[in-house]
């Protein structure tokens, strides 16, 4: 079950989802690789792209291409126009209330170190506490770590059981007068796990504490609803989301953003500039320094129309049965030991099978045409939790189909054995 914020359940069975025509939108899925059709189960690691998105794209650089905001002649008001409407549809997209409140940067990554370099230098000092979680992305702790040796802060962490699942009576132990930002994933890519942002925001806010949520993994999956979950800050990336790469985008909740100091400093982020003293934009031209990538914001408007044609409740639905399905065909696999047995998860199918090298395991696999990731995904606290250094890693995205992971677990019980 996936208890999306402020999206209705949709019971879509996997039969009434049409797969088919869905796949018929992403040239990538049809090719041979290694004499095999081939079968991608990276979606975790980056997506494939509909047409859509590759011709909206392509568009723009064939006929609209300019910089924006900044000339008064045909094509610059219709990049600027195309920019600025790629804006209102992630505001759309993650539910927020005002289009002001989205930030465009390269991805999650950028998002989450402009958060730590924007809130944490303005709030964040000697002593403070900044809570994540033991199974975030490296996205999610390496910012916050170069913060806490800037600002001389504390990091705290909430571990997570045995299933993967944070341990939330943990969480309420850490919370503390000290606490001054909460910063964790909506979905893990490692095990993952779904977890209960939005009973980790009420209890922040009970206490004053703003809240971050890595959303890399969720978009792709789950409707997401920044204002019903009541988050302050909300990152994801554009490639993740069937969107190009380079492109991605921050939500802020307006009373940040008036308050917090830019990012980068540069054109376009300025209203005047004068040796003697510089006067900064609004939100959120105030966050978005340099030339941006337009083109990039075109194909993630495109992505996003795209995923509202398919149905984003339809697609965690049909999502969801195939998870379901394709964890219990993986569990005949002898020796198979799965990793993240959350009760609530999305996607990911990470597993070892005790003796065979992992990357063995990814090489037979592609030899058969199917691309699967094999590592610490950027995870390795979660992973090291296993008492492991990697594991294998399928991940389904709503173009996968039960033929898809019929022909995995085929394949992984015909996997050389010594
Ligand atoms: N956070 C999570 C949960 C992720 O899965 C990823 C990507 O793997 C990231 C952050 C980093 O995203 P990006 O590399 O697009 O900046």
């Amino acid at each position: 079950s996936h208890p999306a914020a402020g999206a209705p359940k949709s019971p879509t069975p996997l039969s009434a989802f049409d797969v088919s025509s869905v796949r018929a939108d992403f040239p990538a899925l049809h090719q041979e690789v290694n004499g095999h059709p081939l079968i991608f189960l990276d979606n975790a690691a980056t997506t494939q792209k509909p047409q859509a998105v590759i011709d909206a794209t392509s568009h723009f650089y064939a006929k609209d291409n300019s910089n924006i905001h900044r000339a008064a002649y045909a094509l610059a008001e219709r990049a600027t126009a195309a920019f600025e409407s790629g804006r209102e549809k992630v505001r759309e997209f993650l539910g927020a209330a005002d289009k002001h409140e989205i930030i465009f940067v390269r991805g999650t990554t950028e998002g989450i170190n402009l958060v730590a370099q924007t809130y944490g230098r303005k709030h964040i000092g000697q002593g403070d506490e900044i809570i994540l979680t033991e199974l975030e992305h490296h996205a999610n702790i390496v910012p916050w770590q170069l913060l806490a040796e800037q600002t001389g802060a504390v990091i705290k962490v909430i571990p997570i059981n045995d299933r993967g699942e944070l341990i939330l009576d943990e969480f309420v132990r850490l919370l503390g007068p000290k606490t001054k930002i909460v910063s964790v994933a909506h979905v893990s890519n490692s095990l993952g796990t779904v977890n209960p942002v939005e009973t980790i925001i009420q209890i922040a806010h009970g206490r004053g504490v703003p809240v971050l949520v890595d959303g890399a993994q969720s978009t792709p999956h789950l409707p997401v609803n920044v204002q019903a979950l009541d988050a302050d800050f909300y990152v994801f990336s554009g490639h993740k989301v069937f969107g190009p790469t380079g492109i991605g985008a921050v939500y802020g909740k307006t009373q940040w953003l008036e308050t917090l100091p830019p990012y980068q400093g540069g054109g376009h982020m300025i209203r005047d500039v004068r040796f003697e003293k510089t006067v900064f934009q609004h939100p959120p031209e105030k966050f978005e320094a340099g030339t941006p990538d337009i083109a990039g914001v075109v194909g993630l408007g495109s992505a996003i129309d795209y995923l509202f044609k398919v149905g984003i409740p339809s697609i965690a639905a049909y999502e969801h049965s195939l998870l379901e399905y394709a964890t219990s065909a993986l569990s005949t696999i002898p020796g198979l030991q799965p990793i993240g047995t959350a009760t609530n998860k999305a996607s990911v199918l990470s597993f070892v099978i005790p003796g065979i090298p992992n990357e063995n395991i990814a090489k037979h696999l592609d030899r058969h045409g199917i691309a699967v990731r094999a590592g610490h995904h950027c995870a390795l606290p979660a992973i090291r939790h296993f008492g492991l250094e990697s594991s294998v890693r399928p991940s389904l995205a709503f173009y996968n189909t039960r033929e898809d992971v019929d022909t995995l677990v085929s394949v992984l019980h015909r996997l050389p054995r010594k």
